[in-house]
């Protein structure tokens, strides 16, 4: 019997779980189509942007990962731009890729609300490679170019404002905050009149969240000099100048926008049912309803818990149901029953700026400081530690081939 192909769009945290699973299986071939050649790893920008790694600890090779895999996987370097059901074939940029089962993990992107006029244009996003190293950069040679016009001690004050109170603007707003505080402590250039401002339109930052971790966030960032601007929804931005509640204005030399995410771009272009974030909705096996070969895991789809209720759109929740749509796929290739969606959020971790962190797990553990530093580390290391080994047999059947080559 002819063995059947899936395909997976997307080697995210839900794609490269789910590869794992299809291809351990070995009852089928798989194709992983990706825009780019690398999983990358957005839970550590943080440490990118810190200049605490480079930009090789943020990404694994997906290529290597394929090929680690063995003969029955394959990578495809293609950005997808829809998919008709009728003929299954997901197109690409100039091509056309048959499936008999499809695994939608596309992700998704920064929500540029477009009725803020402004805000794409003069705000850096930090939800790809490109834009968070673009980010890194280019708020260096702006610091550093203010820094010099003014002989070194910045006598006017810079400001950089991160719109979104939520996980990664915290996160990101606190690693700043420490970051430029260990510039100042370290650096020949005197400047001690930087401002991070955070701008939230709730009361508190990470809204919905336990409130042990908004407590200790708070702290923190108040710690750390972060200024909260609460109650506060941007309304329109211009080059140095953003305008809040459609009043205020505040001033800004660099801004970050991470306020919400809407679905990767091509779910805009499938006639399927979508939310207003437009995310697949998925019914409780993660298959898009009336299209029995397709299933959406990760950020890309509507996830809900087995009560029913929304889940927040996280690395976790993409990983657990990756693996959950991979092992329908497998259900469905053996003649099996598929198993319930029974995704759940196990904790929380936030990184606070340096050394520190707030975690709250399995319900009971909760801890901040050095140690939740180091229990978040271990776990976001040994995520990529695992894909580095997978990835390095990839490398040496390469290394193999060549040599049988002769290269
Ligand atoms: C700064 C930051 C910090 C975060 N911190 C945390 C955290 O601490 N904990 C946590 O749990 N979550 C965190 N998140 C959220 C987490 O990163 C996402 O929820 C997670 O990446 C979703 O995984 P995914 O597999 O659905 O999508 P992604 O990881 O985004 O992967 C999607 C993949 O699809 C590819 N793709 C997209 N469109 C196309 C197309 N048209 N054709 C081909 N390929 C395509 C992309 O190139 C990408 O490789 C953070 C996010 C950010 C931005």
């Amino acid at each position: 019997m002819q063995r059947k192909r899936v395909i997976i769009v997307g080697g995210g945290y839900a794609g490269v779980q789910a590869l794992k699973v299809l291809a351990d299986s070995g009852l089928c071939d798989v194709v992983l189509i990706d825009q780019h050649p690398y999983h990358y790893l957005q839970t550590e920008t943080y440490e990118l942007i810190a200049n605490e790694c480079s930009m090789t600890r943020v990404t694994i090779d997906l290529v290597a990962l394929c090929l680690s895999y063995g003969e029955h996987v394959t990578y495809i370097k293609d950005t997808v731009r829809g998919i008709d059901f009728e003929s299954k074939c997901i197109s690409g940029e100039n091509t056309c890729h048959l499936y008999d089962y499809a695994l939608l993990c596309a992700g998704s992107r920064t929500a540029y609300n477009g009725s803020i006029t402004g805000l794409r244009e003069y705000s850096h996003g930090v939800k790809t490679l490109p834009s968070a190293l673009a980010f890194k950069q280019q708020f260096e040679q702006r610091l550093y170019r203010r820094m010099e016009s003014e002989g070194g001690w910045c006598s006017e004050p810079f400001n950089v404002v991160i719109g979104g109170g939520g996980l990664s603007g915290v996160e990101i707003a606190a690693e700043m905050a420490h970051y430029i505080r260990i510039f100042h402590e370290d650096n020949t250039l005197t400047c001690d009149n930087i401002h991070i401002f955070l701008v939230i339109p709730h009361e508190r930052v990470l809204e919905g969240m336990e409130e042990y971790l908004i407590t200790k966030a708070t702290k923190r960032l108040l710690k750390l000099g972060v200024k909260i601007i609460n109650h506060s929804r941007i309304t329109s931005v211009e080059e140095h100048a953003l305008t809040v509640n459609g009043t205020n204005k505040i001033c800004f030399d660099f801004m970050i926008f991470t306020g919400g995410i809407v679905a990767s771009t091509f779910t805009g272009r499938l006639e399927v049912e979508k939310n207003k974030k437009s995310q697949l909705i998925v019914d409780k096996f993660l298959r898009i309803p009336l299209y029995d070969c397709i299933f959406a895991a990760g950020d890309i789809a509507e996830l809900r818990d087995l009560t029913g209720k929304l889940l927040p759109p996280t690395a976790q929740l993409a990983e657990q149901s990756g693996m959950c749509a991979a092992n329908n796929i497998l259900a469905l290739l053996q003649g099996r029953a598929m198993k319930v969606s029974n995704i759940q959020m196990q904790g929380t971790m936030i990184a606070l700026g340096g050394n520190y962190a707030s975690v709250s797990l399995l319900g009971w553990i909760k801890i901040s400081g050095g140690i939740g530093h180091v229990i978040r580390t271990i776990i976001m290391r040994s995520y990529r530690y695992r894909l580095h080994i997978q990835c390095a047999k990839g490398v040496n059947k390469t290394a193999k081939s060549r040599s049988r080559c002769g290269f």
